[in-house]
């Protein structure tokens, strides 16, 4: 019988690979299984907290040098980190050539994007010496289009192709090539996208994502003091909780290893044996019984409320207020609604200034007995697949917060069951998060 080879990717950003000894780590890491294949780093981040990201200093670089101010002192602080990791490495390279071409570049005008893209090239060529992985260049393998979008069917084929060929490689992340070859790199932090096309490109079983914490957290640890981490998500859920507010990945980092039905696994690199989060397509696989799986929330909301008795007896009301929104080109989060009333719930960034005309607007089109607008109002979302099988989660919710007379501005739970929504007053809004992680997690 034969068995295929597991494979898998592994991505380690910034502060994994801060300093020689963050390098050590890595490397025993990728060591530690012959199916951590392909390697995509990022460029040395912080090595402690007042510290400056490599990319950071090389954007500053830039930045110094068309306003036309000396920046050679910044870029020899650039060499020595880089000169520094490969001493302490006891490498045999050296990237004098490298830093000339780059120095020399930044001085003719080199674009932003090539400048702040050679913290993840030099980063992935002192790895690869490392490590004893062929380098390959993400210019050569990651592609964007005429108009400077990312061209994933391009990408995926000639990088599927190259890679068929290469038993291991490190590509660097947060960059590719433009069609005139000239560099175009991702948003920040799109190191996380690359290591998610290059697990798709070779139809991966796995995307590791090796960062500084063990997983996702089960809500923000600014306001629940060390919340539970989050063993298994899946992709839907967690496009609830970071639509709410949640600081996780980035969506384009998710969309390729999605589309092709990749778990990705994120991990710590100072703590290895940590198992860290699950995201996975489904996960009836995992053995999880938790009901909720995480908890976020975002202030600054409004919520416009509009009474008409017999409102549900005259057809197109809904339509006609929400003509109003999309003719003021103004969208809007939920639509709560009862017998007699709907409520529209807007972040009030988007109506600041407007209300008058929003209402007036509104009444002309929908007549209503009574409209007004409600403001510091802060949504909570509670997510978790479990819910969909446990009756009770949305007692146990109010039960939570009515414990300490937090009043329940607004309710709303979506059809699948993934998440309840509730809105309560602003001053409120951290102690109802705690309430409600408590009564699910003691
Ligand atoms: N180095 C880049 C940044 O700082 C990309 C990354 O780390 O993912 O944004």
């Amino acid at each position: 019988m034969v068995f295929s080879e597991v494979k898998k990717v592994v991505k380690f950003g910034g502060t994994s690979l801060a300093n020689a000894a963050q390098f050590v780590k890595c490397a025993e890491i990728i060591k530690s299984e012959k199916s951590r294949k392909y390697v995509v780093p990022s460029a040395p981040g912080k090595r402690f907290p007042e510290d400056t990201k490599i990319t950071d200093m090389l954007i500053k670089c830039y930045e110094l040098s068309a306003k036309k101010e000396d920046f050679s002192g910044l870029f020899n602080d650039i060499k020595d980190r880089y000169n520094s990791i490969i001493r302490e490495l006891s490498l045999n390279i050296n990237l004098d050539d490298e830093y000339k071409i780059i120095e020399e570049a930044i001085q003719k005008g080199a674009t932003l994007d090539y400048v702040a893209s050679r913290g993840e090239y030099l980063n992935g060529l002192i790895l690869s010496a490392y490590i004893g992985f062929p380098f390959i260049d993400a210019k050569d393998v990651v592609f964007f289009n005429e108009k400077g979008q990312f061209d994933a069917q391009k990408t995926n084929d000639v990088m599927s192709e190259r890679l068929k060929h290469c038993e291991n490689a490190v590509i660097p992340g947060f960059y590719g090539s433009l069609p005139d070859g000239s560099i175009k790199t991702f948003s920040r932090g799109g190191s996380d996208i690359t290591g998610a096309i290059v697990a798709r490109a070779v139809m991966a079983d796995i995307y590791e994502n090796w960062t500084d914490v063990s997983g996702f957290l089960m809500c923000d640890p600014r306001i629940v003091k060390n919340p539970r981490p989050i063993k298994v998500i899946t992709y839907r859920e967690l496009r609830e909780l970071s639509y709410m507010g949640a600081g996780v990945l980035h969506e384009d980092s998710i969309f390729p290893v999605k589309l092709a039905g990749i778990p990705i696994n994120i991990r710590n690199t100072n703590k290895p044996s940590d198992p860290g989060t699950m995201i996975v397509p489904a996960a009836e696989d995992y053995d999880t019984h938790d009901i909720v799986t995480g908890i976020a929330g975002k202030k600054g909301f409004a919520v416009i409320r509009i009474e008409k008795d017999m409102m549900n007896q005259e057809k197109g009301f809904g339509a006609r207020v929400l003509k109003v929104f999309a003719d003021m080109d103004m969208s809007f989060e939920h639509l709560p609604s009862g017998i007699d009333t709907m409520c529209v719930v807007i972040a009030h960034s988007e109506i600041k200034g407007k209300e008058k005309e929003i209402l007036d607007n509104i009444t002309k089109a929908v007549n209503p007995d009574n409209i007004e607008i409600e403001t510091n109002l802060g949504l909570i979302a509670v997510v978790g697949r479990g819910m969909i099988r446990t009756p009770g989660t949305a007692y146990r919710i109010f039960k939570a917060v009515a414990s300490e007379n937090i009043n329940v501005r607004m309710i709303d739970q979506g059809s699948s069951e993934l998440n309840i929504i509730i809105g309560v007053d602003e001053k409120d809004f951290d102690r109802a998060i705690e309430l409600i992680y408590l009564e699910f997690c003691n």
